[in-house]
């Protein structure tokens, strides 16, 4: 064993099949009992309204305002309602945008969070808020953001549409292929990438079939969770520097631009990490790590380059002068010309070889 250097965040997680009312539990041991509840409209009518119900009245308000990118605007208005029920806790049920807006009022009031995911992002397992302000975004990394209790209620998932599922579910594995290569790089977090990486790129094909396979989803939800923890413990390198250029500038959306960018990443890295492209190369039992990812994407009918996604040659080369800005850990240095050429296979969708 070589030497490493490993902090587990702490966590609480409850995991299983309809574990939502396992909510007033959980705020008990808080010892809280004025909860203010986080959605997006998308989820008023169904797991929101369900998590009210279970709460009766230690559900003081439900916030449906949750939209993309975490807006510090929206934060702000959401704020003032919070203060005005004098709410003692925050849930969030939803998908990283609404995750996101129950972070940044952690952020400002230190509020105990509970959460209850619903695609597989993973942000309820890093103590990392991104936030946007006038089209800026910015990133926090505080305690105080990392929720206190994760409720896995795998029924939740049963609404993600296949075709977001795959791409959720392809933006977590990334979180786990860059923590294979992370400066941090430490045994527990390695095993639970390589973990992380099996189970989804096992559940995804099978979720695509049959998008109520209680086995696969549970699977998969589990995956989200153990990449979600890599992505809180260890640093990420180039992959996510270029999700985070490519939705933060051109607008792209966030789990398809991952989709898209995962493969060419990986190839790009794949010479200057071969361990770590090995473990995944045997998560996916496949004989090469790039090209398995990006089949996942393309036999599964994922966007699998930035044209379709909506981004425009004329910007390639923007992307790739805002890559190399600011220094960042990455296994192989990052040149202007060949992460031109990665922008550009990823731009016309090549299979990396
Ligand atoms: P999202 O929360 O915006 O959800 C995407 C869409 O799916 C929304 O329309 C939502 O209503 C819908 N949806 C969610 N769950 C559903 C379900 N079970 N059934 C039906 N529809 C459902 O997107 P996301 O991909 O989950 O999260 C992306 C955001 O999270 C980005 O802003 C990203 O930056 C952030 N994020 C942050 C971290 C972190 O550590 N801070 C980590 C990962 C992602």
């Amino acid at each position: 064993m070589e030497a490493f250097e490993y902090s587990a965040l702490p966590a609480r997680v409850v995991f299983g099949f309809g574990t939502l009312p396992r909510v007033t539990d959980e705020l008990d041991a808080l010892g809280r009992k004025r909860a203010f509840v986080l959605s997006d409209p998308h989820h008023a009518d169904a797991g929101a309204t369900r998590l009210m119900h279970a709460l009766g009245k230690l559900g003081v308000h439900l916030s449906t305002d949750a939209v993309m990118h975490t807006p510090v605007d929206v934060t702000e208005r959401v704020m003032a309602k919070l203060v005005a029920h004098n709410a003692d806790c925050l849930i969030s049920l939803g998908g990283g945008s609404t995750i996101g807006l129950g972070k940044a009022l952690a952020f400002r009031t230190d509020l105990p969070q509970i959460v209850l995911p619903t695609t597989y992002a993973g942000s309820e397992a890093t103590p990392v808020l991104g936030e946007t302000d006038g089209g800026q975004k910015s990133t926090i990394r505080s305690m105080k953001v990392l929720p206190e209790v994760i409720i896995y209620d795998v029924e939740l998932t049963y609404g993600l549409p296949p075709g977001l599922s795959l791409v959720s579910g392809i933006n977590a594995i990334a979180h786990a292929v860059e923590a294979l290569y992370a400066r941090e790089a430490n045994p527990v977090i390695s095993n639970l990438a390589e973990q992380g990486i099996a189970a989804l790129g096992r559940a995804l094909p099978q979720i695509m079939a049959d998008p109520a396979n209680r086995d696969a989803r549970s699977d998969a939800l589990f995956g989200a969770w153990a990449c979600g923890s890599c992505l809180g413990a260890v640093g990420m390198s180039l992959h996510h520097k270029l999700c985070h250029v490519l939705g933060g500038t051109f607008g792209l959306p966030h789990a398809e631009t991952h989709t898209v960018i995962l493969p060419h990443a990986a190839a790009y890295n794949a010479g200057a990490a071969p361990a770590a492209f090995d473990r995944v190369a045997r998560a996916l039992g496949a004989p090469d790590a790039a090209g398995a990812l990006f089949d996942l994407a393309l036999k599964n009918g994922a966007p699998t380059s930035l044209r379709q996604i909506g981004m425009s040659e004329s910007d390639l080369d923007k992307a790739a002068n805002a890559a190399l800005q600011s220094a960042y850990w990455n296994p192989r240095p990052i040149e202007r010309n060949p992460i031109r050429a990665l922008l550009d296979d990823a731009y016309h969708g090549r299979r990396p070889s």
